[in-house]
């Protein structure tokens, strides 16, 4: 079917296509890098208006590209080519479709907003773990990303929380796994399949998700360290002593933090080369939190591994302290020429990783504006840099893919990837194909081909399938 006949079909469904003259706000991504005017927007509100967009779009053979509140990182949102593909926004299918607290599981409609879903299980006395600075994101999307964050220490990544999804495949068939049960051993784990999966395999339209106990007590620590490796050392330390309170355990570099207070007073009275936000968290108001942690900082404070400690005295130190941390991503956002990297590492690696990649940066740019925090506990680092003020943006640009080839190599040679919770996208669809072990990437090719045999959902994202299968193993023989 040719686009215009798409297009008067999908205009007898649901609210049709949005306006043409809108279509540009969903042609961009949050980092502005990435750009794709939609052939239509469609922006379903009930799982049977999008299997009907669906079937459309793949009678015409058209793609279509999920959005969610668009915060990914990767260019994950947005059409590759002008004019080529219907984005389908699920920012109207918000229902909260059930909460059983005996169960401690709540579902929820794909466009439902993650800060949302904390203060609906926050009303119910529970938490939902997922915390990331990425505001607008949905929780279609944060599925969909396999989002991580700051809490990814106690509870997991997203695909952690998730009991169960409802799918719209590719050919507008509807997989419903919503009734999953914690303990459910027939078969495959298909939404596996779904999850982080960058809406390259079906769009994810309701899920069933993990609730847990709101904590009763809670401290929020700031904390001043001489290096990274002193950083690993009091995670260790922490982990040993804290174990299961311990929810956040999040580093920065001196840089990142003096960019975000940007002559603002700083949580610590001294210099700091690196900073450290820790938060631990009881359900029970018994446990004497507060000391032990003292404890654990004084000790570390006595064998020279913490140079200074402040605990928050009340929610609004907390939460100042919370807005620096957060704050630091959101600010690199706005900077579109700045290098953004998401690597991980095993967490024994993670001093390494930066030394050795500090080294590689200032050999190219000894001048680099190096931002560097991160979910250390995961090894997760996100190793930044910024244009030099004296430095043209053009000049830095010519920078960009070797910067990123020094940051990427690094954390491959530790055995570590080139993604830790951003996804691939189209920024990094590439390279993973070209660092990837073959069977991995023709294992992908396989799974996607199989359930999006044209092609139409989210392609040139993720995986691609382009690449030669030159040294494939033949998995069918
Ligand atoms: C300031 C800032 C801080 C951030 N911090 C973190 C962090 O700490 N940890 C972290 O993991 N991420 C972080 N992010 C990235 C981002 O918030 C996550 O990737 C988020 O999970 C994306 O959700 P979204 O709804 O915005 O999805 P979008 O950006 O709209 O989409 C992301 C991908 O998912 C697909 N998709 C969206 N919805 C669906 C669906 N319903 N079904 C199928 N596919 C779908 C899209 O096609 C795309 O490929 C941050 C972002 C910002 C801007």
């Amino acid at each position: 079917m040719p686009s215009n006949a798409l297009l008067v079909t999908l205009g007898g469904i649901g609210d049709g296509p949005l306006p043409v003259a809108d279509n540009e706000q969903y042609a961009a991504d949050a980092t502005k890098n990435y750009h794709g005017v939609p052939l239509a927007v469609m922006r379903p509100r009930t799982t049977s208006e999008l299997v009907e967009i669906v079937r459309s779009c793949a009678a015409a053979e058209v793609s279509i590209v999920p959005r969610g509140g668009n915060s990914g990182l990767v260019g994950g949102a947005v059409p590759v080519d002008d004019e080529q593909s219907v984005v389908v926004s699920l920012e109207k299918m918000r229902t909260v479709r059930d909460i059983d607290l005996v169960s401690n599981t709540v579902t929820v409609e794909a466009g439902y907003l993650l800060v949302e879903l904390q203060e609906l299980a926050s009303n119910n006395n529970r938490l939902f773990p997922l915390r990331h600075a990425g505001l607008s994101s949905q929780v279609g999307g944060n599925l969909s990303t396999n989002a991580g964050g700051t809490n990814v220490i106690r509870y997991g990544m997203a695909r952690n929380l998730v009991l169960g999804l409802e799918v719209v495949l590719a050919n507008g068939a509807v997989w419903n796994g919503l009734n999953r049960l914690p303990k459910d051993n027939t078969g495959y784990d298909l939404k596996q399949l779904f999850l982080g999966a960058e809406g390259t395999l079906g769009i994810i339209t309701a899920a069933k998700l993990r609730l847990f106990p709101a904590p009763k007590l809670q401290r929020t620590a700031w904390i001043g360290v001489a290096s990274c490796a002193a950083a690993v050392d009091l995670l260790s330390r922490c982990r040993t002593e804290l174990d299961e309170f311990l929810s956040t355990f999040e580093l920065m570099n001196r840089n990142a933090v003096e960019r975000y207070l940007n002559g603002r007073r700083a949580p610590l009275a001294g210099s700091h080369e690196w900073h450290i936000l820790v938060v631990v968290t009881a359900t029970s108001d018994r446990i004497p939190l507060e000391e032990t942690l003292l404890d654990v900082l004084a000790q570390a404070n006595a064998d020279g591994v913490v140079e200074d400690a402040v605990i928050a005295a009340d929610d609004q130190q907390e939460r100042t302290l919370w807005e620096i941390r957060e704050g630091i991503p959101a600010a690199l956002i706005e900077d579109p020429t700045c290098i953004k990297g998401d690597t991980g590492v095993a967490v024994g690696a993670v001093a390494e990783f930066v030394t050795v990649t500090d080294a590689g940066v200032r050999a190219l740019l000894p001048d680099a504006e190096i931002v560097t925090f991160g979910h250390v506990g995961d090894g997760n680092i996100h190793y930044n840099v910024v244009r030099p003020d004296s430095m043209e943006p053009q000049e830095f640009a010519g920078y960009g893919s070797d910067i990123m080839r020094v940051i990427e190599t690094t954390a491959l040679d530790l055995g570590g990837t080139i993604s830790a919770e951003h996804g691939l996208g189209q920024k990094k669809m590439r390279r993973f194909a070209d660092v990837v072990a073959a069977e991995e990437l023709d294992l992908m090719r396989l799974i996607k081909g199989a359930l999006d045999p044209l092609g139409i959902m989210n392609p040139d994202k993720l995986v691609d399938m382009r690449v030669p299968q030159a040294n494939a193993v033949p998995i069918q023989e």
